[in-house]
This record gives structure tokens, C-alpha cells and sequence, in this order.
């Protein structure tokens, strides 16, 4: 594996890229799965990604009063975060999804129109390092297994201190790393071997869960996360580990 910080080159996977080719290589990725992208979510985490959300969620604690609320899910792919969150608020809360890949996003409308939650969900294509919204707009901002594609993760981080309103919240809910003996080497086995398989069973093409594997070791350690957080301004950063490790849930909030 080859993830040495160098001037030119990032980490696509274990693969170094030119800085300015990752995005697009990402973007290749999701637009190939984005079809296949939930039933593809429940088989590799054999639906764990169902109780992580729900996690989320509940740290989130959306407001279920009658107050306005306004929330942005960025890379929200096709909205499984927005919608619980949705479910979980008040009236007058609203979800806007940002998401890099317009085929992501189709999804994310056409589940929204199927969930009778359009009115509520507003879809837009947007880059996490660059968010098309002014400062201080959102209460909270969630991000769910996209911060590990984006190219520059202290953009991105910026961006969401930003766009968030004082005493706003920032939660992410990312894969992280295993420090448990025999848990890490069992995972190291399924994700190696029984992901990319799986994905080129339903997708026809393993490549992309190659990636997506591939990208879950080079993102950086819960303890140097948790440091980016601080770095981008934020205060009382907090993580949890939930399966081990295996994913984290990281907290900040807007000063
Ligand atoms: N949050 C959704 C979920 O948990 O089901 C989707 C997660 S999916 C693994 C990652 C998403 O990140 C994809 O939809 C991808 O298009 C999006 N993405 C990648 N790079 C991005 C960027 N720079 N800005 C915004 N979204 C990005």
C-alpha cells in the first residue's frame, strides 16, 4: 500500500493519482454503482449500515418542535441519511442532499418522490470542498461515508464550518480502523475478498468496491480525524467507535 503524503499525488485507493484526476476517478465510481448503490449497501454490510445511519441520526437528535430546522447531508448520494434524519424531525424540518455525482442524486429524487418526502428533501449536485450556499444557512450538517472520497478532506471541512450557523452541529459518520486483534483480521479478509466479489456479482464490475475498500485504509486514524475537525475551528470534537472501529461517528460543533 502506498499512502505517503507527497506535493503532487493523493490516494485514490492504494493507488497515488494526480491531485487534480482523483475527483473524476471518484466520480466514475459512484456513477457506475449508483443504480445498483443501496441494494449493494445492504449486502456488503449485511445491513449494519442501517444501524449506523440510525446512530447517526440519533446523535443528531433532529428537532421534532414546531421550529424551523434546516439541515444539509453532504454527498448524500441517493438521501438514506436525509431521509431518516426527515423521519425523525418535526414538522417544519427541512433536508437539503449535496452530492458530487448527478447520477447519485437521480436516485436520491427518485426515492425521494417514491417516499412522499420531495417537498421536504431538496437534491442538489455540489462539491463538499466548494458548497454553493451562503455562510452560516444550515443547523446541523451530516456527511455519511463521502469524506473519505473527496479530494481535499480540510476543504471540505472548512466548507462545512462555514455554511453551518453558530452553535450548529457537524457529524460524520465515516469507515475508520479496527484496533481489535482478531475483529481487524477477519474484516481484513471479508473487505479484500468478499466485497469486491459481491459488487461484481451484482454490478458485473468489482472494481469500484476494490475502491471503496481500498479507500477505507488509507483514510486517516480516528485520533488524527479528530484533530482535522479541530483544525477546521471546531470545538468540543468528540468520536465513537461503533462495530469496533470499524465505522466512527465524529462530532463538532460550530463556534
Ligand atoms: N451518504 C450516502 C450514504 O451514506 O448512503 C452516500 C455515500 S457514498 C459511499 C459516497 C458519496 O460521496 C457518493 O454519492 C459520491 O458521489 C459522493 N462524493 C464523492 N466526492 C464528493 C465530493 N467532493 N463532494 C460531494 N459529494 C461527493
Amino acid at each position: 500500500m502506498t499512502d505517503r503524503p507527497d506535493d503532487e499525488t493523493v490516494a485514490f485507493g492504494f493507488r497515488r493519482v494526480e491531485e487534480s484526476e482523483k475527483q473524476d476517478l471518484v466520480n466514475e465510481v459512484f456513477s457506475r454503482v449508483a443504480s445498483r448503490y443501496d441494494q449493494m449497501n445492504d449486502l456488503m454490510s449485511a445491513g449494519l449500515h442501517r444501524l449506523w445511519k440510525d446512530d447517526l441520526v440519533t446523535i443528531l437528535n433532529p428537532v421534532r418542535g414546531s421550529s424551523s430546522y434546516s439541515h444539509l447531508d453532504v454527498a448524500g448520494g441517493t438521501g438514506d441519511v436525509a431521509f431518516r434524519i426527515l423521519r425523525a424531525g418535526g414538522p417544519n424540518l427541512r433536508v437539503t442532499v449535496a452530492d458530487i455525482s448527478p447520477e447519485m442524486v437521480n436516485e436520491g429524487r427518485k426515492r425521494a418522490q417514491i417516499e412522499g418526502l420531495s417537498e421536504k428533501c431538496s437534491f442538489t449536485v455540489g462539491n463538499a470542498e466548494a458548497l454553493a450556499f451562503a455562510d452560516k444557512t444550515f443547523d446541523s450538517y451530516t456527511i455519511a461515508f463521502g469524506i473519505r472520497n473527496v479530494t481535499h478532506i480540510n476543504k471540505a471541512l472548512a466548507e462545512a464550518y462555514r455554511v453551518l450557523r453558530p452553535g450548529g452541529r457537524f457529524l460524520c459518520l465515516e469507515f475508520s480502523h479496527v484496533d481489535l486483534p482478531v475483529l481487524d483480521s477477519l474484516y481484513d479478509a471479508y473487505s479484500f475478498t468478499v466485497i469486491p466479489a459481491v459488487g461484481k456479482v451484482v454490478t458485473g464490475d468489482g472494481q469500484p468496491y476494490r475502491y471503496l475498500v481500498e479507500s477505507i485504509r488509507t483514510f486517516p486514524k480516528q485520533e488524527q480525524f479528530k484533530l482535522m475537525i479541530e483544525q477546521a475551528g471546531f470545538a468540543n470534537v468528540s468520536f465513537r467507535n461503533l462495530t469496533g472501529g470499524v465505522v466512527a461517528i465524529h462530532s463538532g460543533w460550530r463556534v
